[in-house]
């Protein structure tokens, strides 16, 4: 059964029709799956660790702390530079960095930002209820799969207080493959109108690009995605979070037991407060626009968006997984 990879409190519920869980044919897993032989498995050379003997969060020369600050610096940068809507320049500038933790943790597990994670790893001293290992510890809130009137099926958050925001929710996981393997597999996945594959091309790997080019990023020029992800074979529940115009989660890049910056894992934090009852979704296109992308003649790339959202564009990119 789809809930029995050590995944907790997820259950099934359809008062719509007749199927009694969704269909599944992948493999269920919270981790990253590299394939093929020019993908690099997770490796801890090299690998930024602690050897802290007090708990991180105590400790002024935890070096995963140093760490996490320095990225949070560069990746801030970046953010601010590529992020035009002055509304979120502002914010991004006003963002206080340490939290009390020394972490982008706060002490009640969420983020201050939704900046890029570098988190305690396998080579750390800290024990696993360290502030810095959020993502490797129990979501601790119950979630139903539930069959939705026209979407298909979708996720629910059903604890029971206000879920805050910045809140971990779980890992996008799959396989990571080459571009080439990526887009042999895309073109079969366009013969039946399905999309398994997710770019892992977030902005914050500009300052890796620069490093290896020995130049300033040059956007016209450089492709900072090496790698790609793959849903279709292997996955989690996150593969039944729906699409919507205006979403309560967002994708953060997050770091733990690898060092290579092209490979991440994608985690779901929740973007604002969440309630209980209420369903969990994101946004599969967020910089795609109408114009661009030619919807009319792309019917298999996209769908009727049937959000319901005040700001629905009223279109969506087909779904990613499922
Ligand atoms: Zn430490
Ligand atoms: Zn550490
Ligand atoms: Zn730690």
């Amino acid at each position: 059964m789809l809930v029995n990879a050590g995944e907790e409190d997820i259950s099934f519920e359809n008062n719509v029709d007749a199927e009694s869980a969704p269909p599944v044919e992948f493999y269920y897993t919270n981790e990253l799956v590299p394939s093929g032989a020019d993908v690099p498995s997770p490796s801890l050379s090299d690998v930024n660790c602690c050897d802290c003997l007090i708990p991180c969060k105590e400790n002024p020369h935890c070096a995963c702390k140093s760490h996490q600050k320095q990225k949070f610096e560069d990746d801030r940068a970046i953010q601010l530079l590529i992020d035009k809507d002055e509304g979120a320049q502002a914010q991004w500038k006003n963002t206080k960095y340490p939290t009390n933790t020394g972490f982008l943790y706060k002490e009640n597990g969420t983020l201050i930002e939704l900046l890029p994670v570098y988190e305690c790893n396998a080579l750390c001293r800290c024990n696993e209820d360290c502030v810095n290992r959020r993502s490797q510890r129990p979501r601790g809130f119950p979630l139903t799969i539930f069959k939705t009137a026209e979407r298909g099926w979708g996720v629910r958050y059903d604890g029971k207080t206000t879920l805050p925001g910045h809140s971990f929710i779980g890992i996008y996981a799959g396989e990571v493959l080459t571009e080439n393997e990526a887009d042999q597999r895309g073109r079969t996945y366009d013969r039946s109108n399905r999309t398994y594959l997710y770019n892992l091309d977030s902005a914050h790997l500009r300052t890796a690009c620069e490093k290896i080019n020995g130049r300033p990023f040059n956007e016209e020029e450089d492709e900072c995605c090496k790698y790609v992800m793959d849903a279709h074979h292997v996955g989690n529940f996150t593969r039944f979070f729906n699409h919507c115009c205006q979403p309560n989660l967002v994708v953060v890049p997050l770091y733990v037991d690898n060092v290579n910056p092209f490979i991440y894992k994608t985690a779901f934090f929740t973007w604002r407060d969440v309630q209980p009852g209420e369903e969990l979704t994101f946004n599969y296109g967020p910089g795609i626009t109408g114009n661009e992308e030619g919807i009319a003649g792309n019917t298999g790339k996209f769908a009727l968006c049937k959000c319901g959202a005040r700001s629905c564009k009223g279109w969506q990119l087909s779904r990613l997984a499922l």
